[in-house]
């Protein structure tokens, strides 16, 4: 995580030829957005469960158009968000798609759970793990240790 956001940093220090300071990066709860970035505190934060799930489309996606949020802001100012000033960040700087914003709010990185249970407790399971209990694999619930059943 760290690595890819100096990456990008060093990317963006070498097209612009100036220096901008690393941002903090935060996985703090944030409902059904994948990251905020905060450009006042120079802070991007990323939806971990999210995260966690979708791994390649954060790094590929998630995390450039953060950054490039923060960088837009600190040469450019209050401008549109995702404004034509974005959209060369992330397409010429970036080399990134600037048109797949959206994608990531759909389907692969919804929040749509499934409740399972166990001994002692409603559990909720990502469609991933959903998935692999249709495959035959089986969850153990930490707590009770007995295995998590659909609801
Ligand atoms: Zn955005
Ligand atoms: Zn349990």
């Amino acid at each position: 995580m760290k690595q890819r956001v100096s990456a990008l940093y060093q990317h963006a220090e070498k097209y612009f030829s100036r220096a901008f300071v690393t941002p903090e990066v935060t996985f703090r709860r944030s409902g059904r957005n994948a990251g905020t970035a905060f450009l006042n505190q120079n802070r991007i934060n990323l939806n971990g469960a999210l995260f966690t799930e979708n791994r390649d489309a954060f790094f590929s996606q998630v995390i450039p158009h953060e950054i490039s949020h923060l960088l837009v802001w600190q040469l450019y100012g209050r401008v549109k968000p995702h404004g034509k000033e974005w959209q060369h960040m992330m397409e010429e700087v970036f080399n990134t798609p600037a048109s797949a914003t959206h994608s990531f709010d759909l389907a692969p990185l919804n929040l749509k759970t499934f409740r399972y249970r166990c001994n002692c407790d409603v559990i909720e399971l990502s469609v991933r793990r959903h998935n692999n209990v249709l495959k035959g694999q089986r969850y153990l619930c930490r707590r009770c240790n007995s295995y998590l059943t659909a609801e």
